[in-house]
């Protein structure tokens, strides 16, 4: 009966993680997938993770949580994303749920939109953007458009004319995805005076900005400096969407933890939106998994382990800048491989930058295993690969 089901192709970021185990080449490197590796290339549990998990464990049962989740860890995660001085903390305007992780938050904020958004049921993503944007808002009923972000080639960067001449041209009362910090996959965000022009562009075609911030502290080490958009975008008077993954930032991927929130223009509005949440999250999971949410919660809720999470945080970022700095020397500096390699430096968390060609003779010569538009995931880069990894790109660029 499932003779007319055609085979799908693999994913196009885990797929790279199966070609990687089954290779059996003692060098072998994954810089395919964006989770975090520590100086010998192994996971990384956080020490504060660990103690928050001894600190709870027998402690609880294991019952249900509610359709929104654990209400301690949404006001904290409430509060890590708009500051605790935020008014709309204070007053009560935010309207959150837990979620499966980030995909989980975007998945909600989908469905949200598609059901309830008043205006144009239209998204624009960046070109590019995070693979997986594509398929959750064309499966949760929103048309996907897309506005140019990246220069390729020799002029890396930033498109900033082409971000707001596609923008201005952009329907009007459509949703504008915007990667909160640390852009996935180029690693290159908007300057603070750029976000200022952005939120005028937005403002000036009734846009809605759907921020996706999956990284926060693990841009630039501290989980403030991360947040500056989604906050200077409300004080410039947005109401705003936002998505919340505390699996980079503490490593709590498989736990699946996060959130989804909108902001409300009265407690009387919040109330309502979150009623229209449950309603869609009952039926699609019933409720969100708990055991990390509870971890999250007790290091967000204890000021002391809060403080100790934040410097593991910036920690997990140092040695990703860390590891920038040695690359780029090596490649500049030691064997002088051909082009420009600045913007290793300038880049957040993952970069780009190798071509397809480059990238599959990496993949065929050195088994070194990316996804296929040339996505490095600085985390898997150690001191003991890093000078066979600059080898390998450098013969590559060679040719
Ligand atoms: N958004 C972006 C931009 C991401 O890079 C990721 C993780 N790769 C996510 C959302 C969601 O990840 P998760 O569901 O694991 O939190």
């Amino acid at each position: 009966s499932w003779a007319g089901v055609p085979a799908g192709p693999p994913d196009p970021i885990l797929g790279v993680t199966e070609a990687y185990k089954r290779s059996t080449h003692p060098k072998k490197m994954n810089v395919g997938v964006g989770a975090y590796r520590d100086d010998n290339g192994k996971p990384y549990i956080l020490p504060s993770v660990k103690q928050a998990e001894e600190s709870l464990a027998g402690k609880f049962d294991k019952e249900y949580l509610p359709i929104s989740g654990l209400s301690e860890f949404t006001s904290l995660a409430a509060k890590l994303a708009y500051g605790a001085d935020s008014p709309l903390v204070k007053e009560g305007k935010i309207a959150i749920t837990q979620s499966i992780s980030g995909t989980g938050a975007l998945r909600i904020g989908g469905a949200f939109f598609q059901r309830h958004y008043p205006g144009v049921k239209a998204i624009y993503l960046p070109t590019p953007t995070w693979g997986n944007h594509i398929p959750i808002f064309k499966d949760s009923g929103l048309e996907v458009r897309r506005y140019r972000y990246f220069t390729p080639g020799e002029a890396v960067g930033l498109d900033w004319a082409g971000v707001v001449e596609d923008l201005k041209n952009a329907e009007e009362g459509a949703i504008v995805l915007l990667h909160a910090c640390a852009h996935n996959p180029t690693g290159i965000d908007p300057t603070p005076e750029q976000w200022k022009q952005l939120s005028e562009v937005i403002k000036s075609k009734k846009l809605f900005p759907f921020f996706d911030m999956a990284y926060q502290g693990f841009a630039s080490g501290d989980t403030t400096k991360d947040a500056f958009a989604p906050r200077y975008f409300i004080e410039q008077g947005h109401q705003i969407a936002l998505c919340q993954s505390f699996a980079k930032n503490m490593g709590l991927y498989g736990e699946r933890v996060g959130a989804f929130s909108l902001t409300a223009s009265s407690a009387e509005e919040k109330a309502r939106i979150e009623s229209q949440i449950k309603i869609l999250v009952r039926p699609m999971y019933s409720n969100p998994p708990v055991h990390g949410a509870r971890i999250a919660a007790a290091i967000l809720g204890d000021p002391k382990l809060n403080a100790q999470w934040e410097g593991e945080v910036k920690g997990m970022a140092d040695r990703i800048i860390e590891m920038r700095n040695v690359l780029y020397d090596k490649l500049t500096h030691e064997l002088k491989t051909p082009g420009d390699w600045s913007h290793i430096k300038s880049q957040i968390g993952i970069f780009t930058g190798l071509k397809p060609e480059q990238t599959k003779a990496l993949a065929e010569k050195a088994h070194i295993y990316m996804t296929a538009d040339g996505r490095i995931s600085m985390a898997g880069l150690n001191s003991h690969n890093i000078g066979y990894f600059a080898e390998c790109v450098d013969k590559a660029v060679r040719g």
